[in-house]
Parts: C-alpha cells; structure tokens; sequence
C-alpha cells in the first residue's frame, strides 16, 4: 500500500491521557492511544511523538503563588517526561521498541537527550520516539516543541490530536452552523485568527512549510485514514 505520510511527528496533550478523570494518567485511555500507535507501526509509519504536561501540570497555571514562572515552566516540562515515560512502557509493553529522548536530562531516568541524527536512526529503525520535556526551555509549549522536533527529524506531517475533529468556522459546541475546513492556507488561518496553534509553533510549521493536520485520535481509524491520504481533520499547509 502506498502511504501518503511516511513520517509523522505525532502530538497530542496531556489532558488526552486522563481519559475521564481530571487528572494524571488513565490506563485504559493509554492504551487505546497506544493502540493508534501501533496501527501506525503495523502500516510501516515511523512515529515521533511530542506530549504535553497539561494533565499534571501547567506552568501558567499556579501565577500568584511564590513560584517563579520559570519554574512553574521547568515543573511542566517534568510533567510531559512523566507522560513520555508512561507512554514508553505501554508501546514496550504492547510489542513496539520505544525510545524517550528528554530535552531535560534526569540521571537514571531520562538520561538520553535530544539529539535529531539519533532520532531519525531510531526511527528509521522502526522504534517510535518520544521527544520529552519539551523545548526544553520554559516559556514554550509542547506544540512548538512539535513544530521543532517535526522539522528536525525531517517529518512528513505534523498530526495534532485535539478534542474535535478539525478546525471550524466556529466552535462546534456553541455553534450548530459551525461548518469544518478540508483544507486551509497558512495564511487563511492568521487572516480569520482561526485557533490551530500556538503563533510560535504555527509560524514555524509555516516558514519551514511543515503541513499540519488537525484531527480527533479518538475516533476510528482517523490517523490511519490521514496516512493513507484520505480526507480527515483539518489540513493547514501552503
Ligand atoms: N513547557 C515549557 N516549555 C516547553 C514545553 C512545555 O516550559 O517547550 C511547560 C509549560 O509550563 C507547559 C507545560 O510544560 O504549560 C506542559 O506543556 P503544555 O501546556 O504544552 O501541555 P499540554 O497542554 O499540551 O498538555
């Protein structure tokens, strides 16, 4: 089978690894993210993987506390290395080789940092990887992290998992006549402030023409279907 996208750099948040609950990680909701994963892997699809914290920790979100932004930032990005290392064990334990690579190094536990030659060897190899914690820098988000690492390691693609399935003229939940876009410009999504990334992840997928897609990880086959080329989501490219 011919696949539209040969190398995807995945990134979903935090949050779509709490499954109900209202924070932290749900096995079941891990392993049915996995399960995306591994359909992937059994098309021949090389994985990266970006994940956010937001399930455990933001560093916006404890302002007025004592803790400097910088730190609430460095306790975010601990957050997604949580994350990445979940996610390793259940792709280890679910018959995929899986790697983290941190841009925060912790001894004995993430002590293998980002490095894009090793990267793309390990996915070339077959093994997903997991970029983790981040930017590595605060002030950042993991979309720019996906932005990044999607145009390091050469990917096709960059797939952001999102709670809906698309972008929409209007918020769908509020607004019955919201309808979805196939496809937009770059510049179709600045001129109508249409919310697809943060500005800094955006504008990089756009000055290095990394194609985004936009679509629901929850629902059936979607990503499958996106690397076969068919429609799904949202397409933002040039
Ligand atoms: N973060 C950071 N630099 C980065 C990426 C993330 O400082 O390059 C921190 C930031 O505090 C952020 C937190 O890690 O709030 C978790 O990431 P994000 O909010 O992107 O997670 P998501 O909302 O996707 O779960």
């Amino acid at each position: 089978m011919t696949l539209k996208y040969k190398r995807i750099l995945l990134k979903f948040s935090g949050e779509a690894l709490m499954g109900e609950g209202e924070f932290g990680l749900c096995a079941s909701t891990l392993r049915k993210v996995v399960q995306q994963v591994k359909d992937l892997r059994d098309l021949g699809v090389e994985v990266g993987i970006v994940v956010g914290g937001g399930n455990i920790f933001r560093g916006a979100q404890i302002q007025g506390s004592g803790i400097a932004r910088t730190t609430g930032d460095h306790m975010g990005m601990m957050a997604t290395v949580i994350n990445a290392l979940a996610l390793r064990d259940v792709i280890e334990s679910m018959g995929m080789k899986a790697q983290v690579l941190s841009a925060m190094s912790i001894e004995g536990i993430a002590t293998d940092g980002f490095n894009a030659n090793v990267a793309k060897k390990l996915l070339s190899a077959g093994e997903v990887v997991i970029f983790a914690a981040g930017t590595g820098s605060p002030f950042f988000t993991t979309d720019t992290a996906a932005a990044l690492r999607g145009v390091e390691i050469d990917a096709d693609i960059v797939l952001k998992a999102t709670k809906v399935d698309g972008i929409y003229s209007a918020d769908p939940k509020k607004d019955p006549a919201a309808v979805r876009y196939s496809v937009l410009s770059y510049d179709q999504v600045i001129q109508q402030n249409l919310q697809v990334m943060d500005m800094t992840a955006f504008v990089l997928c756009r000055d290095h023409k990394m194609p985004i897609r936009v679509f629901d990880m929850f629902k059936d086959q979607a990503v499958i279907r996106i690397v076969k080329g068919e429609d799904e989501g949202t397409l933002v490219s040039t």
